[in-house]
């Protein structure tokens, strides 16, 4: 059904600035004990349990979520604050990141208690670490192609088949994956699918690297031979998965780690055009600044829209497709607006290793969490267009 485009006029309470402080304070004391290096270009973000513990204890994992379960009962939108100068400081996230914003979610609307009772407490100290099992080598963008097959058996559930780009799954305990319980029906091609949680200790899961072309390791594939789960690992509706995905894409497409991946570039651009940049700089920096700031308004909309029941899978697409498109433009227009700049020679190493680095993974923007077509479509279906 066609519907307009709408984001409501948030702005961030007043608990949700002061928060801000707070972590400002606590990421200062971390850059100072070197835990995190914000000129390393290439290390942003990366993958540290016990910065994930530090964090916890902070109370700043499952800051949502019901105090019975670890959690604090915090608004998303303080949530929202400390997610955004965790990016812009390049701090290392990744052990929790996943678990905070999505897995811990599913679990508490879908898990039946005891896994909840066990786990969730667990993410919420930084203890425990998620990877997203849907993508496999036939179904990327049409996710309800997938074929990897739970079958019921006496024992619970054997799994047979193949997940791939799995980020950080040689890191993670638990997966949470989408497997195939019944055939599509004629009626309805998403039909039979459902979401489980994978212990990824259990025999008959192995996971094998698949390097990135920048040299990293962060994708995997992970082939599941005859794996067994127990039957408390079914999460939610069988066969019914599909109602399940709208709100968590939305989360997982509008966050402010859809335009702060390379923040860093800016940052430094700002620092080598120094504090009398041309009049091509100033007037450069200017639009920068002023499309991301419309950009981390639209994400603050959308964030609040979902804190208030909302279903803004739209406008969630929206913030997705003009944040990667903006993340992946910025090396480019950085390095040209610093091309006839005096740039400080101070300053020049680290500009141009930001550069280089945003440069290598621009591509993959526009591709993780949804590719800019399916976006797009969305973005057209929604509006009735097609
Ligand atoms: C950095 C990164 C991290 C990732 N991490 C994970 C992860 O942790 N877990 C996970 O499950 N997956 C992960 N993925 C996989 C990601 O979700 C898929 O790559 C993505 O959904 C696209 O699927 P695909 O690669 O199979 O491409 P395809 O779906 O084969 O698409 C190929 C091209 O065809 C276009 N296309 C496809 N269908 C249509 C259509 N209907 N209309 C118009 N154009 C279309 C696409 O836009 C794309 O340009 C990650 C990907 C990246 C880049």
């Amino acid at each position: 059904m066609a519907k307009s485009i709408e984001f409501d006029a948030l702005g961030l309470p007043p608990e949700a600035e002061s928060l801000r402080g707070e972590v400002r304070e606590f990421l200062d004391a971390e850059i100072a004990a070197g835990n995190i290096n914000p000129n390393n270009a290439g290390g942003r973000g990366s993958f540290d349990r016990a910065f994930s513990k530090r964090v916890g204890a902070k109370g700043w994992i499952g800051m949502t979520w019901p105090k019975q379960y670890g959690g604090h009962e915090r608004s998303y939108l303080e949530r929202y604050v400390v997610n955004e100068e965790f990016l812009a400081a390049g701090a290392p996230t990744q052990a929790h990141f996943v678990a905070d914003r999505q897995s811990g979610p599913i679990l508490l609307q879908h898990a039946p208690e005891e896994i909840k009772a066990d786990i969730l407490p667990r993410i919420t100290r930084g203890e425990c670490t998620f990877c997203i099992g849907m993508s496999e080598p036939d179904s990327g963008s049409d996710l309800f192609a997938a074929k990897t097959k739970a079958d019921k058996v006496e024992q619970g559930w054997r799994i047979n088949g193949r997940k791939v780009w799995t980020s950080y799954a040689h890191q993670s305990d638990y997966m949470i994956a989408l497997f195939r319980t019944a055939p599509p029906t004629k009626e309805n091609r998403r039909h039979g699918l459902t979401q489980f949680l994978v212990d990824m200790k259990k025999p008959g899961i192995t996971v094998s690297p698949i390097p990135f072309m920048t040299g990293g390791h962060e994708f995997n594939e992970v082939v599941f031979d005859d794996a067994m789960l127990p039957d408390n690992s079914v999460l939610g509706e069988i066969d019914g998965a599909w109602k399940q995905a709208t709100s968590e894409l939305a989360y997982e497409r509008s966050g402010p780690e859809r335009f702060l991946e390379t923040y860093q570039v800016l940052v430094e651009l700002i620092g080598a055009l120094g504090d009398k940049p041309d009049l091509r700089g100033a007037e450069g920096v200017g639009r920068l600044v002023a499309q991301l700031n419309s950009l981390r308004r639209m994400s603050i909309s959308v964030a609040g829209m979902l804190a208030a029941g909302k279903e803004p899978v739209l406008e969630a697409s929206i913030v997705k497709d003009l944040g990667t498109n903006w993340e992946q433009a910025l090396p480019a227009k950085a390095r040209d607006l610093a091309a006839f700049a005096d740039v400080e020679p101070s300053n020049r190493p680290n500009f141009q290793d930001v550069i280089d680095h945003a440069t290598m993974i621009a591509p993959k923007l526009t591709i993780q969490g949804g590719t800019r077509e399916i976006l797009r479509g969305i973005i057209a279906r929604g509006l009735g267009l097609r």
